[in-house]
């Protein structure tokens, strides 16, 4: 199929490295992003919202391809910086019309971009990297509103009584809703408070998402290594490593036509931190570099994203480059196929990227929830702590 990338390959896509800056870059692109839908914003502020957008995605695009001088990447990251404080402040501005009634929003004359920058108080933006999520969901869609209701009170509760617990962030959903910890607080504890009432307990789900293991790539590991005990050769010739085995899962190596290949790693929080120190490690041939890769479902047939739908199921085969389907003759103008069906007519009006490729908002967004389940370190709770509890590797 012309156009049409190999289906490990398309995973090199979302390698999107490591750099804290880069990763709360992407955090304000997503965050900006939201911003579309809210109907108060005005056409200059959500104009100012594009170009915003756009050039951080540029930025960052010739960031990652490694293309750029050390010089280049200085001035790209000073701009980035620019860009990440003006999203902060669009952001801190929404804040406060979301926060108005809606017919003062009416009387009040929609402040410009650059009345925004001068008013706005800068907030520093956080970001918890290590934190864990309880999920309330009730088990008939009718009493979400009820569960929440209930959950709300609970904690009101729990916080006015000798059970304290941090809480990040309550996130409502469509079933219920997400709460988020830090890591150092036990959450079995907290999902036992939630049991403990009757009303939440039988109308609703309450369990701790799962998160997932960190993967990483060994990059060009020469191919006269065995891939398959690749685990075992790391651990027995790295020090560090010893005794990791068990610890490292071997995914799959990337095709390729050259002498060497990289390979695919899910590795449990401990050895991502021993690895991360370096991010170099010895094969049985050579010293090798070790990249963050974080994997993103999508089918490589019609790019969606959807974890259910299987892709040796699929009966489309639409164009990496030019989102045909079936066979044609590529006229490699890129067009994302699902930004282009998007019902947001920004991201309509902008899908001249490839659907699996980091350009893509949406692409983009799939990163960033994978990084969010993603445990990169291990702070063990107040109880017993149990690293064989937070790594699976049936993941
Ligand atoms: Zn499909
Ligand atoms: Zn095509
Ligand atoms: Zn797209």
């Amino acid at each position: 199929m012309a156009g049409r990338r190999d289906k490990d390959e398309s995973d090199l896509d979302s390698d999107s490295g490591t750099n804290p800056q880069q990763a709360s870059l992407f955090d304000h692109i997503l965050k900006t992003s939201k911003l579309f839908n809210e109907k108060s914003l005005s056409q200059k502020t959500k104009n100012d919202l594009i170009k915003i957008i756009l050039e951080l995605q540029q930025n960052i695009g010739m960031i990652q391809s490694e293309m750029v001088s050390i010089d280049e990447y200085g001035k790209l990251e000073e701009r980035c910086e620019e860009l990440q404080q003006k999203s902060v402040c669009l952001e801190a501005e929404l804040m406060h019309v979301k926060s108005l009634k809606y017919d003062e929003i009416m009387s009040q004359k929609t402040p410009s971009y650059s009345d925004i920058l001068k008013k706005a108080p800068i907030p520093v933006p956080t970001k918890q990297i290590n934190e864990q999520t309880i999920i309330i969901k009730a088990i008939s869609p009718i009493n979400s509103t009820e569960v929440q209701c209930e959950a709300y009170d609970h904690i009101k509760t729990m916080q006015n009584s000798s059970n304290k617990f941090k809480i990040n962030k309550i996130i409502k959903t469509k079933t219920g809703m997400l709460i988020k910890t830090p890591m150092n607080e036990n959450i079995d504890q907290l999902i036992e408070e939630f049991k403990a009432n009757d009303k939440i307990n039988h109308t609703s789900y309450i369990y701790k998402s799962k998160m997932l293991d960190p993967t990483i790539v060994l990059k060009k590991v020469n191919k006269l290594t065995d891939p398959t005990s690749i685990n075992k050769i790391i651990c027995s010739m790295n020090n560090q490593l010893e005794n990791c085995e068990d610890d490292i899962k071997v995914l799959f190596p990337i095709k390729s036509q050259s002498s060497c290949q990289d390979i695919v790693l899910r590795v449990s929080p401990k050895v991502y931190q021993i690895i991360n120190k370096t991010k170099q490690v010895y094969t049985d041939i050579e010293l090798i570099n070790v990249k963050d890769k974080v994997l993103v479902k999508q089918c490589q047939k019609c790019f969606q994203f959807n974890a259910q739908h299987k892709q040796n199921d699929c009966h489309h085969n639409f164009c990496a480059e030019c989102a045909t389907d079936g066979p044609h003759k590529c006229s490699h103008n890129l067009k994302c196929i699902n930004c282009s069906k998007h019902t947001n007519q920004q991201l309509k009006q902008h899908c001249d990227h490839k659907a699996n490729s980091p350009q893509c908002p949406l692409y983009q967004t799939q990163i960033n929830r994978t990084k969010d389940r993603t445990c990169y370190a291990l702070i063990p709770p107040n109880t017993s702590p149990d690293p064989g509890d937070n790594f699976s590797m049936n993941q």
